[in-house]
């Protein structure tokens, strides 16, 4: 099962980040502007810097001064921007609860008012206190064995598991559902227990461990704070990297729960008979050689350990929906130490996003019929055919490509799906309970909810029509098994699309946002799936060969962008995003062009077309992050910071030389031999 590779990385966009708006009274069926006349902000330009030494600042200098991260969030950018409006809109319908919506959508409707009013009940989860997971915590007390430990993993409940288990399509025969055996038991990414420049991160999360075991009364919480860390760093030392996890064929290793029980010997039947998978014969296991080390280290633990790692995870999941001072323990570590954020967001963002995460298309059914305009959607059809005649144009002509790999290539896209603003058919909640009164039950029961139901379509087809993205998020993906490409309403808004601007900026952002997503299926994670979404070779090898020292041109470039003393950029672990943006902003710039005709681009106030595209993109990706954030983002994210997505892709392309008059003397410059050509 492939990732869902997607435009920006889920923690820009964070559930757990939000801010102060005034946006609530902000009337129906108003979009935000935050074009100037023909799409371009000129005055979060700084047209003084050179555009040759920093693009990024060239187009978002002002912008990026100027920009105030809110104290309750991570970042701010022209995305995060729409989500914060998003935010305030998901609160107005939560808050409308049933009235005014028609019968169709009602009983949807009764059921996130519930949740919302459950989690704004903040006078009981006080009154309760550790109370609503205190049942919970004897069951891990009451296990008497390792056995009994791996009895409560599968659990869809607040409990953690040392192997996470998925279901979704399988690689190799995408038209059926696999379930997958992955590797997991961390608190944190892998990186945070082994680097050393990661020490005063890891000593924190010993701390934190430390204060929640004191907190929910266990047994001595120093002593076992510290034997916690020593499992979950011997768990890392044996994990493999996020860039390795990356490679979907070293990721496929299908085997029976019989052999897997004989390679990693573990209470294999207790975990999947918790997590309702009796009976399941057939694993698709992903870190093949870290598995059998994680059930060794998982053997050789002490059981008082496994049980108070549990709980420690246990009382970690459910803080945001206890007492105030579980709630200010977990945004004190996850969101202060880990990413910066200065201040706890206030009850009803955090109550938005958690009814947003369990029953998003609840709320999307809503908001699509309240805030999206159907032309866009026609629109955006059209841009997408543009983008494929590009992209198959480009196919063509590429010299280092043999006809026969071109052939297969071009039978990629011309099976590539596309799935815009919502979904045709609507996630069904009816199995799922919420009461206003309850709501660690209620998030116990979404989370049960969304597991079984793949649990009981794991013997149909795969359903196609699937939406794996809410229509209000603020992003794009692309799925390489289903080989299709998804935009959401919530990023079909200016500065990303708007009718009103000029082509050039449109081509620039969302024209450029297509173009990711498609070049994401011939990434190098991506082509090695065909136009079926089957994982297989397609390519000649010298093709593969080729194309991989290409990747690795633009790879070894990555490498060097440091963003902090001893914080590097990962070139392998960013592979696939980057690849796609710089891939996706050429075909968007070769479909602008065709746009044109044969004529010449206008020029509007002193600016070429090319100029304008090239603004427009760089506009997309107006982004300001704390350094926390950045540094996590480097660490464990498969995207990089948003600065390095625009000058670390136009230094590649050769229009952006001429439309800039980029010279060697530019720090971006680079000699036309080196820059890196792929797609
Ligand atoms: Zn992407």
């Amino acid at each position: 099962m492939s990732n869902l590779a997607c435009r920006v990385a889920a923690l820009i966009l964070s559930v757990c980040c939000t801010q102060n708006i005034a946006a609530a009274a902000e009337p129906a069926g108003s979009a935000p502007t935050v074009a100037g006349g023909w799409g371009f902000e000129f005055n979060g330009a700084d047209f003084a810097n050179n555009p040759g030494d920093d693009f990024f600042r060239y187009g978002n200098g002002a912008w990026h001064d100027r920009a105030v991260i809110p104290s309750d969030r991570s970042s701010i950018g022209v995305d995060t921007a729409l989500s914060i409006v998003g935010e305030a809109r998901i609160r107005e319908i939560l808050e409308r609860g049933e009235n005014g919506i028609g019968p169709a959508l009602r009983a949807d409707a009764v059921k996130i008012g519930a949740f919302y009013a459950a989690f704004m009940d903040e006078a009981r989860a006080e009154a309760l206190d550790v109370e609503p997971i205190a049942p919970l915590l004897q069951m891990i007390r009451a296990a008497a064995t390792r056995e009994e430990v791996a009895g409560l993993m599968g659990r869809r409940s607040f409990f953690s598991s040392v192997f996470g288990l998925g279901i979704g399509a399988d690689d190799k025969a995408p038209d059926k559902y696999a379930v997958s055996v992955r590797q997991g038991g961390l608190g944190l990414n892998r990186d945070y227990y082994i680097t050393p420049r990661l020490a005063e991160k890891k000593a924190a999360y010993l701390a934190y461990i430390t204060q929640l075991l004191a907190m929910i009364g266990w047994d001595a919480p120093e002593q076992s704070a510290a034997a916690i860390l020593d499992f979950e760093t011997a768990i890392a030392e044996v994990s493999w990297s996020n860039a390795e996890r990356r490679d979907p064929e070293r990721t496929y290793n299908p085997m029976s729960v019989a052999a897997l029980s004989e390679a990693a010997p573990f209470p294999w039947r207790r975990l999947l008979a918790s997590a309702d998978l009796d009976g399941l014969d057939r694993v698709v296991v992903a870190e093949n050689t870290a598995i059998p080390k994680i059930a060794a280290v998982y053997a050789r633990t002490p059981l008082d350990t496994l049980k108070a790692w549990q709980a420690f995870h246990l009382a970690d999941g459910a803080a945001p929906y206890l007492s105030k001072r579980f709630v200010a323990a977990n945004f004190g570590f996850h969101s202060r130490t880990m990413s910066g954020v200065a201040e706890q967001p206030e009850r009803w963002k955090r109550a938005v996003a958690t009814v947003n995460g369990a029953m998003g298309q609840a709320i999307g059914r809503v908001y699509v019929a309240r805030y999206f305009s159907p032309q866009a959607k026609a629109q955006i059809d059209d841009l997408v055919a543009q983008l494929r005649i590009a992209l198959a144009a480009r196919i063509e002509r590429l010299a280092w490509m043999s006809p026969a790999t071109k052939l297969k290539a071009s039978e990629k896209l011309a099976h590539l799906n596309v799935k815009i603003a919502y979904p045709d058919k609507w996630r069904d909640y009816a199995a799922l309970d919420v009461r206003s009164d309850d709501l660690v039950a209620d998030v116990q029961a979404a989370r049960k909810f969304a597991w079984l139901r793949q649990v009981n379509r794991l013997n149909s087809p795969v359903d196609r029509d699937e939406w794996y993205l809410n229509p209000q998020t603020v992003n794009a993906s692309y799925n390489a098994n289903l080989n299709e490409m998804t935009f959401p309403a919530g990023i079909l808004q200016p500065p990303f699309f708007d009718p009103a601007a000029d082509a050039a900026v449109n081509y620039g952002s969302i024209g450029a946002v297509i173009g990711h997503e498609m070049i994401h299926g011939f990434d190098d994670e991506g082509r090695k799936y065909d136009g079926m979404g089957v994982l297989t070779s397609w390519w000649t090898d010298a093709d593969a060969t080729e194309f991989n020292a290409r990747a690795a041109v633009l790879g070894r470039q990555f490498d060097t962008y440091e963003p902090f003393p001893g914080f590097r950029l990962k070139g392998d672990l960013t592979m696939g995003e980057n690849i796609a943006d710089l891939g996706g902003a050429l075909v968007a710039l070769d479909a602008y062009h065709n746009s044109l005709g044969n004529k010449p681009a206008p020029v509007r106030d002193g600016l070429t077309g090319d100029q304008r595209f090239f603004l427009g993109y760089a506009q997309s990706w107006r982004h300001k992050s704390t350094d926390d954030s950045i540094r996590q983002l480097i660490v464990s994210n498969p995207h990089a910071p948003a600065n390095y997505r625009v000058n670390g892709v136009v230094r590649n392309i050769d229009a952006w030389y001429e439309a800039f008059n980029v010279n060697p003397s530019d720090k971006l410059f680079l000699a036309p031999e080196n820059r890196a050509r792929i797609w």
